[in-house]
């Protein structure tokens, strides 16, 4: 039996976070990570995704805007496994840069996957570990699709995992996944279906952003089908054939359904703690992380809060700090996080959306300032105009920003500073006091009228 101050099963987002942080304030860690480090975020996650979405902006800008600028670039070939190769390159850079970081911080990397044996053991292929401190951040997983024909679909895995893109491509789902793979794919020149079960995708976003990009989405030939709820999937030749409730049917190479994560909790032994999960299988936390039974904890997305990289490190390292630098109150406070959408052009936002907050405060209450322009950057485009669509709400006289939500080219570099001013409690005066910077985009928001 090895003993350790802290034991932290899982090496992605939060896990490396959380053990990074305890090795820093002298504690003796153990990190378990069943596969590669880095977890969901770089090995299948925003990493790969961010380089996918980088890769076909720098297409469209080719294909449709570099013209207007005198600028002719014809895109001859877009060679998808050179692409795939030097992001799975990057991503081997990136496995190394944590493992150094572990050893500067003398974490001890164990490979193998954890299970408890009783509250404060572990076993790791038949080897226990003791530790007054445990983390569960063992994040989650995709969610199959339970339809006769669901397993014919990949997931997120599976689309990282392809070394050609199929031409003609059905994407099922109303989430951030199907959103932002949905341009990748239209932007590296498939064919995309996306179908999405309600009237509007990203329904926990305000109606404006959904409004926005099902408009550009199908200005730019993405086939955008609402309503649409599948039914069954059957294998035809080398494609595939898919059925919905209301009738329709595609054919299409390659099917992908995002509709969600599930927490890896399974295999944990839990039962043999005393941690409680949820009805859906994510562990029950306190404001603290702190779990049902004393001296285990879990952070990201096993706990079923927002599903975020920035989201399980924040909660990870304010642990660490708690447990092992006597910041005794210090807890992540999950209000106000801000989030990016990656689709074409990227949806940012953070607080309330409009709906929630008319469902909240009354009429008189609110305020909401909008504003829609074209970008400069497409001023030269004679044939393609794309918008940028801004939306503040404010609460009471004093006008305190609730709400900030953004559709547009740049929006996703522009949030981060406005969301510090926004945690910080900035009202509409405070925008308006900020000198603008002149030209763009991000303008708008100190001088919306
Ligand atoms: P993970 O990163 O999933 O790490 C859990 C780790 O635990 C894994 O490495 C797993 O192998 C390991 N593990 C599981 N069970 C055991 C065990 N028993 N023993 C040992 N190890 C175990 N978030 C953003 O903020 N921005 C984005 O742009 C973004 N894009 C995304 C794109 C996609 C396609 C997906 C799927 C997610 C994206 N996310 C994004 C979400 C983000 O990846 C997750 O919120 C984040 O990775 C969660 O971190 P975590 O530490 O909770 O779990
Ligand atoms: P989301 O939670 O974002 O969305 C799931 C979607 O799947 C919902 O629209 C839901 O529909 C739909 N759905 C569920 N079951 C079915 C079904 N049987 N048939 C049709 N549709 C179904 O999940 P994702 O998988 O897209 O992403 C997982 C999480 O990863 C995100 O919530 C996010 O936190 C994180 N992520 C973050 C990114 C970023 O920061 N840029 C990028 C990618 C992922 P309905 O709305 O009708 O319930």
């Amino acid at each position: 039996m090895e003993t350790y101050d802290y034991i932290v099963i899982g090496g992605g987002s939060g896990g490396i976070a959380s053990a990074n942080r305890a090795g820093m304030h002298g504690a003796k860690v153990l990190l378990v990570e069943g596969n590669e480090l880095g977890g969901t975020c770089v090995n299948v996650g925003c990493v790969p995704k961010k380089v996918m979405w980088q890769a076909s902006d720098l297409v469209e800008s080719l294909r449709r805007d570099a013209a207007g600028y005198g600028i002719y670039a014809p895109v001859d070939k877009i060679d998808f496994s050179k692409l795939v190769d030097n992001r799975e390159n990057y991503i081997t850079f990136l496995h190394g840069a944590y493992q150094k970081g572990l050893d500067g911080n003398h974490v001890t990397v164990c490979k193998g996957y954890a299970h408890f044996v009783d509250n404060s053991t572990i076993s790791v292929d038949n080897h226990l570990y003791q530790a007054k401190h445990i983390l569960i951040a063992t994040g989650g997983r995709p969610k199959q699709l339970t339809i006769p024909g669901g397993e014919y679909a990949i997931d997120s895995n599976g689309f990282f995992e392809l070394k050609a893109l199929p031409p003609k491509m059905l994407i099922i789902g109303g989430g951030y996944i199907a959103a932002e793979l949905s341009g990748v794919v239209h932007g590296l020149g498939g064919q995309v279906t996306w179908a999405y079960r309600r009237e509007y995708p990203l329904r926990t976003f305000d109606q404006m952003l959904s409004a926005n990009l099902v408009e550009m989405y199908q200005e730019m030939g993405i086939q955008m089908w609402k309503d649409a709820v599948v039914s069954k999937i059957e294998k035809v030749g080398d494609g595939y054939q898919t059925f919905f409730e209301d009738g329709r049917i595609i054919s299409s190479d390659c099917v992908l359904f995002a509709g969600g994560r599930k927490p890896n909790t399974e295999k944990l032994g839990l039962e043999k703690t005393a941690v409680s999960l949820d009805e859906k299988g994510f562990v029950q936390v306190d404001k603290y992380q702190t779990t049902t039974s004393e001296g285990i904890y879990a952070v990201g997305d096993v706990t079923g809060a927002v599903e975020l990289t920035p989201v399980a490190i924040a909660a990870g390292r304010r642990l660490s700090e708690r447990l092992f630098n006597q910041q005794k109150e210090l807890y992540l406070d999950y209000n106000l996080i801000p989030t990016v959408v990656f689709t074409h052009p990227p949806i940012a936002t953070i607080g309330l959306t409009e709906q929630t907050a008319r469902e909240m405060y009354e009429e008189s209450e609110l305020t909401i300032y909008h504003s829609r322009f074209t970008p400069m950057y497409f001023a030269l485009n004679d044939e393609y105009r794309q918008k940028c669509e801004i939306k503040l709400i404010c609460l009471g006289k004093e006008e305190k920003i609730i709400g900030l939500h953004a559709i547009g080219r740049g929006v996703d570099e522009m949030l981060q500073g406005f969301a510090v001013a926004i945690k910080m409690g900035a009202t509409k005066a405070d925008f308006d006091n900020t000198v603008a910077i002149h030209p763009t985009g991000a303008e708008e928001f100190v001088t919306m009228r």
